[in-house]
């Protein structure tokens, strides 16, 4: 059995939040001057070498990328063999994302209760999914979650028969829809299968995958890569200014489901698509 402490985790998540928000992902950046190559608008381009800039002076100058510094999700692989030691693993994570915030003078998004509205203060309390893995390591994976965004995101119960098309379609819906609103360029997290509530979280969970890498199985990479060339047809652009690159990628993570259901969710990320990861142990 090994062991990682409490203060281990609360120093790394403390990192964490503050390289999300300063530190643009390489994949992120690498899309976006892939995205400069083939726009095809000229305020497209234009928009696109704001955001580039805009991630130089975030890093160089230690500030957020963007006012809104995001809900800190994190999905934890906590190995089997691996034990928390000082204390609890989510209590180590909340502390860590106030720190984090705190010390970086970062925006304190989150309220107590969605009725009275007043604010925690600190960014927390985390959004922690945990998932039990073999192992004697604990995995955390961050994201800083944009809330302009995840207000586009929706999910629908299809009907088994609506089939390949009928996903294809309520996914570029949705991304119709979202316009302007979600910040595109979008990175597009897509659930397929499961029950109402694993749909939703595979569509979260498939947006922690680096941008360029395709679903190991082929028939998903397919339809990862057609959905993307759709997109892109929209003509919605960078912020919404129309422009050939309304997706940097999409993302898809499926999962078994009842004969009765075809659950599809659709999790958009924005631009600043910021991700972490850091394994203890
Ligand atoms: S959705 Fe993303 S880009 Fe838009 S305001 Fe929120 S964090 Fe910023």
């Amino acid at each position: 059995m090994n062991e990682v402490t409490y203060e281990e985790i609360v120093r790394n998540v403390q990192e964490m939040c503050q390289k999300a928000n300063f530190d643009l992902g390489e994949d992120v950046y690498a899309a976006f001057q892939e995205a400069l190559s083939t726009e095809t608008s000229d305020t497209g381009k234009e928009i696109l070498n704001q955001l580039v800039e805009n991630a130089d002076i975030a890093t160089q100058d230690r500030v957020p990328m963007c006012q809104d510094t995001g809900t800190a999700v994190f999905i934890v692989e906590l190995g089997q063999d691996c034990r928390i030691v000082g204390g609890n693993l989510i209590d180590a994570i909340n502390e860590g994302v106030a720190k984090g915030y705190q010390e970086g003078y970062l925006r304190n998004s989150m309220i107590y209760d969605p009725l009275n509205r007043k604010n925690t203060g600190d960014n927390t309390p985390a959004v922690v999914h945990i998932e039990l893995v073999e192992g004697n390591s604990v995995t955390l994976h961050m994201t800083a979650k944009g809330g302009g965004a995840e207000n586009m995101s929706r999910m629908k119960m299809l009907k088994p028969s609506d089939g390949l098309e009928g996903i294809k379609k309520y996914v570029l819906h949705v991304v119709e829809e979202a316009g302007p609103n979600a910040c595109p360029p979008l990175v597009v997290g897509i659930g397929v299968g499961g029950n109402f509530e694993r749909c939703t979280y595979l569509a979260k969970k498939s947006l922690f995958r680096p941008i360029g890498e395709r679903h190991a199985d082929e028939t998903i990479a397919q339809l990862e890569f057609e959905l993307m060339e759709d997109i892109n047809r929209l003509g919605i652009g960078p912020q919404g200014m129309g422009g050939s690159t309304t997706a940097l990628d999409v993302k898809i993570e499926s999962a078994a489901c009842h004969i009765a259901a075809l659950p599809v969710a659709v999790n958009l990320n924005c631009h600043a698509s910021r991700h972490q990861t850091v394994t203890l142990g």
